[in-house]
């Protein structure tokens, strides 16, 4: 009997090392993903990359990729400062109401494109809507889902040029003198969460709310303004960061001497977004103004909007607008004869200012990972290092497009094509 009772404990003992170390390594198995091997972007070597608790523990140059890895690239996952909305959400207007699922189905959504981080940006609207939404993306943010994708909001607006052209597709009568009070309450429906602000700087109080932009450490884009030389400088003086997706935001006639894009572009204290989807620059605007700011002022976004991966075709939005989305990816507001954001991810705009361009490989990817990190001080990701976090796209280059076969965020494999989804 006692002989029995020791047999028994034993055994249960062993099964339950048996058990505590079959968890252990099946725990370690199911957060970390094995040991990834591609070419590093930035020198084509074969590397292995390790993940440890969502971080990367180590990056080694290995002589060969294994067999199935060929032409597999691995890059920081992508970071876009200016998403509107993806697949049907809209963060301002657009695809019905803004819900915490609809924040939710747009991140797994970019995951798929390889956007690990991005940043929600809210457009012109009543004081009403944006503080509805902005509560709700501040509530969902910190979602554990979300894997830290989310790291703050972008405010685009309503404090921008009234005039038509400047003012793009925003609608006129939302647009509004820069009002501190109000961006300070719309801020904490945020949960203090609003880490750029895109306004005019011709606009009347604009100079002093960029000082308070400043001082307070928001990020300031000057867009979809028609500010001169002397005004810019003041702006750039007072700690205004970006020029918001230069080129665009902009009449389609001016002057050719006294403009927004000459001082915007001529100042070097002044990074630059621009938009690569082919339709909102030319390729010789996106040459000159990569030659001019070059790859460490250069930020590529997308100002990708909800009709971003949905079937062409005509919608209206809650506002009554009509917008249509050609087969090509253009997304019109032909009211205005105005481009109204676009429906291309960020990948396209990578392989686009390759084959514009010709930069490598490295200097287009840093401008969508590493530029963005620094502009919003994210020390933890937009590199590939010890300790940063393991957000990586594994992609490989075909007939000129970025083909994105794997997903990680956080240290999680969150899209696999072969899989379909996780
Ligand atoms: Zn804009």
């Amino acid at each position: 009997m006692t002989k029995k009772n020791i047999g028994t404990t034993g055994l249960l003992s062993v099964t339950l090392i048996a058990v505590m170390l079959f968890s252990l390594v099946g725990s370690c198995t199911s957060n970390d993903p094995e040991a990834i091997t591609a070419l590093l972007y930035s020198d084509g070597k074969p590397v292995a990359i390790s993940i440890k608790d969502g971080k990367i523990a180590a990056v080694k140059k290995i002589s060969d990729l294994p067999a199935g890895s060929a032409g597999l690239i691995v890059a920081p996952g992508f970071i876009d400062n200016q998403v509107n909305g993806y697949a049907g959400v809209s963060f301002t207007f657009g695809g019905g109401e803004l819900t915490a699922e609809g924040v939710k189905k747009a991140t797994r959504e970019l995951w798929k494109t390889g956007v690990t981080t991005y940043i929600p940006t809210l457009t012109t609207n009543s004081n009403e809507l944006l503080t509805k939404n902005f509560s709700i993306l501040g509530a969902v943010k910190d979602d554990s889902a979300l894997l830290g994708s989310i790291p703050g909001f972008h405010l685009e607006g309503p404090f921008i040029s009234p005039v038509d052209g400047y003012r793009g597709a925003h609608p006129l009568r939302f647009v509004r003198k820069p009002d501190w009070e109000e961006f300070l309450q719309l801020n904490k429906s945020a949960g203090n969460n609003i880490i750029q602000v895109t306004l005019a700087p011709e606009m009347e109080g604009a100079l002093d709310f960029i000082s308070k932009c400043t001082e307070a450490g928001i990020v300031v884009g000057l867009g979809h303004h028609n500010a001169d030389a002397q005004l810019v400088k003041e702006a750039i003086d007072r700690g205004a960061d970006i020029a918001t997706h230069l080129g665009n935001g902009c009449a389609n006639m001016i002057n050719r001497h006294i403009n927004p894009l000459w001082p915007q572009l001529s100042d070097d204290r002044l990074m630059v977004s621009i938009i690569c989807d082919g339709f909102h620059l030319n390729p010789e605007e996106i040459r000159v103004f990569y030659k001019v700011k070059g790859p460490g002022l250069t930020i590529i976004t997308s100002d990708v909007t909800s009709y971003a991966a949905l079937p062409p075709g005509k919608f209206v939005n809650v506002e009554g607008d009509t917008l249509e989305l050609t087969p090509e990816g253009m997304v019109k507001y032909p009211a205005q004869n105005v481009l109204a954001g676009s429906a291309s991810p960020l990948k396209k705009g990578i392989a686009n200012i390759i084959r514009v361009t010709g930069c490598s490989l490295e200097d287009a990817v840093g401008m969508a990972t590493r530029n963005p990190a620094r502009l919003y001080n994210l020390d933890d990701r937009g590199e590939i290092a010890t300790g940063k976090r393991a957000d990586l796209v594994l992609f490989r280059m075909k007939d000129g497009e970025i083909i994105v076969e794997k997903t990680i965020v956080n240290g999680r494999v969150v899209f696999d094509r072969e899989k379909k989804s996780i």
